[in-house]
């Protein structure tokens, strides 16, 4: 189990959720062992920003890394399409504070990292593996919290409550967690907001470039404003998912634990990520050599490398804003 790269340089162009302008974004490869790095090419001089736990600043309505002086929000779900396909090391040049939101999926990333390729760069990955629980409880409300317990394999189960919502309402879902599952089970799940929450961020000035063709719309009174439907029943669940696992992949390897989740959000999943970077007695870091015979974890985390070995997958129409 090798830690992979891109195999040549991506180029995007998209427009930014909250800002509305269109952002040129790079991805290049980038050798074993230096991470996912973000450099804020609009600024003078460029800024790096390691995605790492430790340099999460803000959670609010999407998760936020650097500093206030400079920083690169919404990286979630960039992060999460990252972990479908094993890609540990690239660097994201972005001329923006914001990626841009695409579909509001992991899908049209997923697609453009998969036309990149892969590159395996001959070094093995470290894996966490959970030998005690780990939990982090929203202070203000006992009733979201998010844990991580040892488990034989990767496994997350999450759910929702939306007492207020009745089309959202409760939704559960558990999983194996794989690159595999993550491709064809939650990458398509599309952020998702209400109404009411849309016309808040826009009197700030925030969501600008949010339409119905990023995002899913859901109003007290009307149902749902996306003519075209879900995706899947339960794809407000699945996003939640999505933007966990992106949150997760902060620190840089997998785990193998069992999540449980409930009412969660960027705040918890990244407080997690920063427990389990510090939790050293409950937290194993481990690499596997590929010269040894393949342990049973290595066959768990056979990240695909191409969309093509995923017939479930599907490709939906890449947003390019
Ligand atoms: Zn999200």
């Amino acid at each position: 189990m090798n830690q992979r790269t891109v195999a040549r340089t991506i180029r995007h162009r998209g427009i930014g959720l909250h800002s509305g302008h269109q952002i040129r974004l790079e991805i290049h490869p980038a050798a074993a062992n230096s991470g996912i790095c973000f450099v804020r090419t609009d600024l003078k001089p460029n800024v790096e920003i390691k995605a790492q736990p430790q340099a999460v600043f803000d959670t609010a309505l999407a998760t936020r890394i650097g500093s206030p002086e400079a920083y690169v929000s919404t990286i979630e779900h960039l992060m999460a399409a990252l972990f479908g396909l094993g890609i540990d090391n690239a660097r994201i040049c972005v001329n923006a504070p914001e990626m841009p939101i695409v579909d509001g999926s992991a899908v049209p990333w997923l697609i453009l990292l998969d036309e990149a390729g892969v590159e395996d760069l001959g070094i093995p990955r470290a894996v966490r593996v959970i030998k005690k629980p780990v939990e982090v409880v929203d202070p203000r409300d006992p009733n979201r919290f998010i844990r991580i317990e040892p488990s034989k394999q990767p496994r997350i189960t999450y759910s929702i409550d939306f007492k207020n919502n009745a089309l959202i309402g409760s939704q559960s879902l558990t999983l194996s967690l794989t690159g595999r599952s993550f491709c064809e089970t939650l990458s398509h799940a599309r952020t998702f907001c209400t109404a009411e929450e849309v016309e808040f961020m826009r009197s700030r000035g925030l969501a600008q470039g949010g339409s119905l063709e990023n995002a899913i719309v859901v109003s007290r009174t009307e149902g749902l404003l996306n003519s075209a439907g879900l995706r899947a029943p339960d794809e407000f669940v699945r996003h939640k998912i999505l933007d966990c696992i992106g949150d997760l992949a902060l620190l840089g390897t997998p785990v193998i634990g069992h999540i449980i989740a409930h009412r969660a959000g960027h705040d918890l999943h990244t407080a997690l990520a920063k427990a389990l970077s510090d939790a050293s007695e409950a937290v194993e870091l481990r690499t596997f050599s590929a010269r040894r015979a393949p342990h049973p974890l290595v066959r768990l985390l056979d990240f695909p490398s191409s969309l093509a070995e995923i017939p479930d997958f599907s490709r939906l129409s890449l947003v390019s804003g």
